[in-house]
């Protein structure tokens, strides 16, 4: 189902309160109707070489690379390696080292707590509860991307607002308070799945080799699965968690999403924003 016209900038959660949100507010309102290129450019001039994309594998990231790498070569590039990717998603790393040249930064997790948590839990702990797959997200994400994002200005990522529910009302720049305020940029905010995909194929850009195998979106081994054709696309993602937010924390708040289902939400009489779109089986 197509979603429902969106609002192109959201409310901020927080009213804005100083100078720098206020400015924030007003590139997202300059930069909504620009093309992803003219935002980049834009953001790598200003920011470079204190801002960095975030990929994970997905076709979004990569396509915001190789926008990124044909105006800046030396474009920083980061990915959160959890430790439980799929092997396919290290060898898409290696062919954007060959292609592009691009030695992306990989941030990993602690390793202490990474050993607590699973000598507690056990290494499958993802399957048992949301409070326990969650737990996992913040050690080997949410964390890794805090100090990460502590040492840039701005990052960019792929976020789109047809992906899901709980990225609906995301603007092309934001103010990431949950990151001690640094710039946020989604260059693909209103692209479809459809663009992105002929982006790719157009600009020849290396793509993850799940996508030929039924996957749709791009994460850890242990969560991510092919979809069915019509389900929507982060169906495959924690596939088990059918009415929650399917967010692991690193693009929103673990305590404002994570936690709550559908249901819950119903019952708090809090309305779900859209269906997420269904994804077209000849697309991808
Ligand atoms: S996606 Fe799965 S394996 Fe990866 S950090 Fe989250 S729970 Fe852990």
């Amino acid at each position: 189902m197509r979603p429902d016209r969106v609002e192109p900038i959201h409310e901020p959660a927080t009213p804005i309160v100083d100078e720098e949100a206020a400015w924030v507010h007003q590139a997202a309102a300059r930069f909504e109707r620009a093309s992803a290129q003219e935002l980049l450019s834009w953001a790598l001039e200003r920011f470079h070489p204190r801002m960095a994309i975030s990929a994970a594998g997905g076709v979004d990231g990569m396509a915001l690379i190789d926008m990124a790498w044909r105006i800046r070569p030396d474009v920083r590039v980061f990915t959160l390696d959890t430790g439980r990717l799929p092997p396919e998603t290290y060898e898409l790393f290696e062919r954007v080292r060959e292609h592009y040249g691009i030695r992306v930064e990989f941030e990993q997790p602690d390793g202490q707590d990474v050993s607590a948590l699973v000598t507690e839990h056990g290494p499958n702990l993802m399957y048992r509860s949301l409070e326990l797959r969650l737990a996992c997200c913040n050690v080997r994400k949410v964390e890794p991307l805090k100090r990460k994002l502590a040492t840039l200005d701005a990052w960019v990522a792929g976020l789109r607002r047809e992906q899901w529910k709980s990225r609906r009302n995301i603007a092309k720049v934001e103010l990431d308070r949950e990151h001690g305020g640094i710039v946020k940029l989604n260059p693909l905010a209103d692209w479809t799945l459809e663009q992105v995909w002929t982006y790719v194929r157009e600009h020849d850009v290396p793509y993850h080799p799940l996508f030929d195998k039924g996957y749709t979106s791009i994460g850890c081994a242990p969560c991510t699965r092919p979809v069915m054709p019509g389900e929507p696309e982060r169906a495959g993602r924690w596939w088990w968690e059918q009415d929650t937010d399917k967010e692991c924390g690193i693009h929103c708040s673990v305590a404002l999403l994570g936690s709550m289902s559908d249901r819950e939400r119903e019952a708090n009489g809090i309305p779900s924003p859209v269906e997420p779109r269904s994804v077209d089986p000849g697309e991808a």
